[in-house]
């Protein structure tokens, strides 16, 4: 099954795995633009509800 999926990869033209990347970067891009602009114009209450709860569950050095 491996073997068959590197199989496919090794097929691929330059010009399909380049286009493929740039997709990746401007869907990526998109993401992070995303949130920058949604935690920029959301309330800071819940922005801060929202990070103090991922960094208990993660762990992290909170209070
Ligand atoms: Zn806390």
């Amino acid at each position: 099954m491996t073997t068959q999926a590197l199989g496919q990869t090794d097929t691929r033209t330059l010009g399909q795995s380049a286009r493929s990347e740039i997709a990746a970067i401007f869907a990526v891009a998109l993401i992070g633009l995303g949130i920058v602009f949604v935690a920029g114009h959301a309330q800071a209450s819940a922005l801060h509800d929202a990070a103090h709860d991922v960094r208990h569950a993660t762990g992290f050095p909170c209070h």
